[in-house]
């Protein structure tokens, strides 16, 4: 039986309260997409060192019942986060926009137990424990706060100087930094 064809999907609210009590215990499936802005999702909010317009996060859901052979068909939830927020970046310190995506395939099973034995070496997808009131809006946070480099920095080379050094000797400080660059110092070295 192709439970895709008898099951009714339905359309997921972008509102956030309604995306924090999703029911994946019916026999329905889902799809939606929404945008969130970073203050609808108090963790990432926590990490962003400021907003600017137009940060937040787009997302996409999606879910089916997959037959499996010789048990009930599973549900595949896949879930597409993409979206700008501002971190601090590790290098000079100062605000960092950064553009991040992030798509991850998960499936839904019905008790912790079966999440526990759920192989560790299949990296494709992850287990869910199903829930009537399913956060799937902490699912998109946790989506989100995994996108997030470890170290975020500006690309290379285009860290801004200081705010306070503004006003400072200008252009001075600039052209003496330039021969600090470690590249070129090693060039020298295997030169000499
Ligand atoms: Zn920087």
């Amino acid at each position: 039986m192709n439970r895709n064809q008898v099951l009714p999907q339905v359309e997921l609210s972008a509102d956030p309260k309604a995306l924090s009590r999703i029911d994946f215990c019916a026999p329905q499936s889902y799809q939606g997409s929404g945008f969130l802005e970073i203050k609808a999702l108090p963790r990432v909010a926590e990490e962003a060192s400021s907003v600017e317009p137009g940060d937040g996060f787009h997302w996409e859901v999606e879910t089916h019942f997959a037959n499996s052979p010789g048990s009930e068909p599973q549900q595949i939830l896949k879930l597409a986060v993409k979206g700008r927020i501002h971190l601090v970046c590790q290098s000079c310190l100062q605000d960092c926009g950064l553009d991040l995506a992030q798509e991850s395939r998960f499936v839904i099973v019905t008790s912790e137990e079966e999440a526990d034995a759920f192989p560790m070496e299949d990296d494709q997808q992850e287990p869910l424990v199903a829930s009537q009131h399913f956060d799937l809006l902490g699912l998109i946070e946790d989506e989100i706060l995994l996108s997030m480099p470890l170290i975020p920095k500006h690309p290379d080379g285009t860290c801004q100087p200081h705010a306070s050094s503004f006003g400072e000797v200008d252009g001075a400080a600039d052209t003496s930094e330039k021969p600090q660059n470690p590249f070129n110092i090693l060039k020298n070295m295997k030169k000499n």
